[in-house]
């Protein structure tokens, strides 16, 4: 009935204010059913709470429970829009959600179904052709043709180191040791980054399908998800859709017949961004601490268990299915040659609208902050954008023409990283910022190797005394010679790019750093 359809949107409304509600494709006006669901993340954070009418697309923005009754009376009864739900951007009213400028630009791919469908109900994973290429690998593909496949496609990992993932899964698969695991990195510790999280909340199945088509090909029965315990909902997203896909026997003994067997668990970490290191992280799922240790040994060879180890991120995982089903040559239809595909990034600070985008590999810089982002917030202009978390890099103005990809990004000294995307204004004081991303991979080195546990306490200190107006000259050379020491000496990635933004803004931002000394004094 009408009533409590209207009293399951107001509920879903007032529960949720900062995630998105919509209604199902059911929907018809007359004499029709109505369907409500509560979807995934849309990414489009600045505006929610979110609603999207279908079957028309229409997208209603910072939706509260007093819009209901008129939503329901005017939109759903009627088709009537209510304009002040409606996203305006210069003076434009937008009813469609695909024309707004925000996902115009957008290449939604991994994110497809984001938004879109009930995550928590394996049939509309189905509904979106979900699970149908690891049909396609168990029954029409030989685990070799799986990883030429991929290798094919030229997939790097999106966790941000950018390794080629068919090698990966080769190295692995022409092992002696035929005990072998899958392992998923959802361990997402970038300030500012959730485009992991959003993945597995939203769509937590691609991943999961991406993870049983790379046990195929190395040969794996074993698979583990190593996801954060600050991040619950994806937790119980995870564990509900494992529950289903087992029910369905797309999980377990003798996969749809076929012999093949994959099980699947879940690792909760304790929130140590070290963790995101691989061997850090294989070590936490077998009880240990999580540090990392010395390579060789690397993780395709005794990775989990002494055991040879596929280790790659979620969004990594996410778009195998859609290369298996699309072929590699679709997906090198995308983006440069040497880093094709899309990638999902993570926009947030001094930037109109903020939010969780997709965009195809090469995008600028430039068409992100302004086409996608709408500009800088406010009267300010824009300074800099810190790329790839604390162990990236800032770019500034003349970057923005840069394309967005691994190589292109590591001429300049940045990195993509995970995706974060940090937009800072002319009124961010970058020292502050170093001292900000100082500060937390100082709290997070997890004090294995004397460089990165003493080298960045001691480029803390010089960076608050900088701050506090107590600094030197002579202490900008300090912190070079620090930074070099310890990104030479350091043991993990960590360590090593602990010192890459302060290298970066001293770099760029030097007479920041000279006016807070001398002014100071
Ligand atoms: Fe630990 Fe830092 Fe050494 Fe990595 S570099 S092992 S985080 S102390």
């Amino acid at each position: 009935g009408s009533g409590a359809i209207y009293d399951r949107m107001c509920e879903l409304v007032k529960e949720n204010p900062d995630v998105e509600v919509h209604f199902g494709p059911e929907i018809a006006h007359g004499d029709g059913e109505i369907g409500i669901k509560k979807s995934g993340c849309h990414g489009f954070c600045e505006m929610g709470p979110l609603m999207r009418i279908e079957p028309q697309g229409i997208l209603y923005t910072k939706v509260q429970v007093e819009d209901c009754e008129a939503i329901f009376h005017r939109t759903i009864e009627k088709g009537e829009p209510i304009r002040h739900l409606l996203f305006k951007q210069d003076g434009i009213e937008y009813q469609k959600q695909e024309d707004i400028p925000f996902y115009k630009k957008q290449t939604r791919n991994v994110l497809k179904n984001c938004g879109h469908i009930d995550s928590e109900h394996i049939e509309e994973y189905f509904s979106t052709g979900g699970y149908q290429a690891l049909e396609k690998v168990l029954f029409h593909m030989k685990p070799e043709d799986v990883i030429q496949e991929i290798t094919e496609a030229n997939l790097r990992g999106r966790g941000g180191g950018g390794f080629q993932t068919g090698y990966k899964w080769s190295q692995v698969a022409r092992q002696a040791e035929k005990e072998r695991y899958v392992v998923c990195n959802g361990d997402e510790g970038d300030p500012g980054a959730f485009m992991d999280r959003s993945i597995m909340e939203g769509d937590p199945h691609k991943m999961i399908e991406g993870m049983m088509i790379a046990a195929y090909a190395v040969g794996a029965s074993q698979g583990y998800i190593y996801v954060r315990a600050e991040y619950p909902l994806a937790i119980s997203r995870l564990k509900l859709a494992i529950a289903q896909a087992e029910e369905c026997g797309l999980l377990g003994d003798d996969i749809l017949g076929t012999g093949f067997s994959f099980h699947l668990h879940i690792n909760r970490g304790a929130g140590a961004f070290v963790c995101g290191e691989g061997s850090a992280l294989t070590a936490s799922i077998e009880g240990s601490r999580g540090m990392p240790r010395v390579k060789p040994p690397r993780t395709v060879e005794q990775g989990l268990f002494g055991k040879p180890t596929v280790l790659n991120n979620v969004e990594t995982f996410a778009n195998v299915p859609m290369i298996i089903s699309e072929g590699a040559e679709w997906f090198k239809s995308i983006g440069p040659e040497n880093s094709p595909g899309t990638k999902a990034f993570a926009l947030t600070g001094s930037v109109k609208h903020t939010g969780l985008i997709e965009v195809p590999m090469g995008t600028t810089l430039r068409e992100v902050i302004y086409d996608i982002g709408g500009g800088i917030k406010g009267d300010g202009e824009f300074k800099a954008v810190q790329i790839g978390g604390p162990s990236g890099g800032c770019l500034i103005t003349p970057h923005l023409d840069v394309n967005l990809d691994f190589d292109s990004l590591k001429k300049m000294g940045a990195m993509i990283g995970s995706g974060g995307l940090v937009v800072m204004d002319d009124r961010t004081c970058m020292v502050e910022v170093a001292r900000f991303f100082m500060n937390f991979t100082q709290n997070e080195s997890c004090g294995k190797c004397v460089p990165c546990r003493e080298g960045t306490k001691r480029m803390l200190e010089i960076l608050e005394r900088i701050v506090a107006g107590n600094g030197k000259l002579e202490d900008l050379d300090l912190l070079e010679e620090l930074a070099t020491t310890i990104t030479e000496t350091a043991l993990c990635g960590l360590g090593k790019s602990a010192a890459l933004p302060v290298v970066s803004t001293l770099k760029l931002f030097r007479d920041e750093y000279v006016e807070h000394v001398v002014e100071k004094k």
